[in-house]
């Protein structure tokens, strides 16, 4: 058993200070045992807590660190851009570069609107559909989650009812019925709904690669249905790329799937570490934007000039050719060592994978698509979770979280990290 007394007691102080101790609600451990890490520093792969344990980390900060932690390059370019100065509320060249990594990369996008978080991307982009439609519901599908937006905490109804209710306290209904909550996967419900509201609805946003509840692979056949009902009937299609953005390949799950959407949210990667978030579309729908149009957004740290060295420095080596070809084989590696022990062992548990992002479904069931499917049970995940603590592998504390696998998580430490995989599931599956 590890120590703890550190974090513990700085825990206790935080909790006097912050809503659960914690500036983010995932943080605090509530659904896995323990108490949380207070961490002090990170390198490449690993991380270490008050108490000086060291970890294998895949959380890395939740997917924004797909080069690891404290990258030289990175590091180098905050340093650099902080020499002369931390912000100026007017246009510095480096947005204009971070731009230049992006646009040409991504053939969907003709501009770009830098924000301070992915919360506020997808909050703006929201705005940005409405307003260029003239629209004002939009469709969600259950399952993916798009940041604390109001209109988007929002769940299916119940019944057959499509029209959402609140998720969240404080979000009211007028709100939540604006938005209409579909199965993930599921094309007759689209169809269905799309049928009854098509001349009101603005756009349907999506995370083409579900990974904030489970991960919840679709079919591309849906993904396409989606695109071609959308094309049909005058609706945006959103792809909310925050997670997914940067993370299986340098233009996302639109790349990866050769699917296009109509306007794009991006986040984590995209900042290098640093908070940063962007939304993007053609040049006609862009010109809906303040100061060029009707539509008004703005941030007074928007684009701020070390954040945008943070991500110059971490999407210039991301965009190198072999860059996402050599995270997917490290990650499937190490998916396959995993995999083949559970599978020897018969026991019911798989990493589902993606990219180089993984996740730990113990239904025994290999591809599961839709939020229901998920097994609720998450005794398992806080087993797991505290054996990997205690043998160095940190996970995020929620059994609904991904893992990412990072440029800094070389073969030897996942073969280290695997190998402790198949330990912690030998107590999992016999006790
Ligand atoms: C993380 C995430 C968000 C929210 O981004 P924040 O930076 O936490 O506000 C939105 N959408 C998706 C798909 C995400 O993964």
């Amino acid at each position: 058993m590890i120590s703890r007394s550190t974090s513990q007691m700085l825990f206790e102080k935080s909790k006097t200070y912050f809503p659960g101790g914690v500036n983010s609600p995932v943080r605090a451990f509530k659904s896995v045992e323990g108490t949380p890490l207070f961490i002090k520093k990170g390198d490449g792969a690993y991380i270490w807590d008050e108490d000086d344990n060291k970890f294998i980390d895949f959380c890395c900060s939740w997917g924004p660190l797909i080069l690891g932690h404290n990258n030289q390059k990175v590091y180098d370019s905050i340093v650099a851009a902080l020499q002369n100065g931390s912000s100026f509320g007017a246009p510095t060249r480096l947005e204009n570069e971070l731009a230049e990594l992006i646009l040409p990369r991504i053939p969907f996008i003709e501009k770009l609107r830098f924000v301070s978080s992915g919360t506020e991307a997808v909050m703006s982009a929201l705005r940005l559909a409405r307003g260029y439609t003239g629209r004002s519901k939009v469709i969600k599908f259950e399952g993916c989650y798009h940041g604390h937006v109001d209109a988007l905490l929002v769940k299916a109804g119940s019944g057959l009812a499509t029209l959402g209710t609140s998720s969240s306290a404080g979000v009211t209904e007028s709100l939540a019925n604006d938005t209409l909550v579909l199965p993930l996967n599921d094309i007759q419900a689209l169809k269905n709904c799309i049928e009854q509201y098509k001349n009101e609805i603005a756009c349907a946003v999506i995370e083409p690669i579900p990974a904030n509840n489970g991960l919840l692979l679709q079919e591309k056949t849906f993904l396409l249905a989606l695109r071609e009902l959308c094309t049909a009937n005058g609706i945006l299609l959103f792809f909310d790329e925050v997670i997914s953005g940067f993370r299986v390949s340098f233009g996302g799950a639109a790349e990866y799937y050769g699917i296009y959407p109509d306007i794009v949210s991006y986040g984590k990667i995209i900042g290098g570490g640093l908070p940063v978030g962007a939304y993007g579309a053609s040049n006609e729908i862009m010109a809906m934007i303040a100061p060029e149009g009707p539509v008004y957004q703005a941030g007074t740290l928007s684009g701020n000039p070390v954040a945008m060295a943070a991500g110059i420095a971490q999407l210039s080596v991301c965009s190198a050719p072999d860059f996402y070809s050599s995270l997917e084989e490290k990650t499937q590696h190490f998916v396959k060592k995993i995999n083949d022990f559970a599978s020897i062992k018969n026991y019911p548990f798989e990493l589902v994978t993606i990219g180089s992002i993984f996740w730990l479904s113990f239904n025994g069931k290999k591809r599961i698509a839709n939020a229901d499917e998920i097994n609720a049970d998450m005794t398992a995940f806080k087993i797991i979770h505290r054996e990997l603590l205690n043998r160095g592998v940190y996970l995020g504390p929620s059994g609904y979280e991904v893992g990412f696998i990072s440029q800094a998580h070389d073969m030897e430490t996942l073969d280290i990290a695997a190998n402790k995989f198949c330990e912690a599931l030998e107590i999992v599956f016999n006790n």
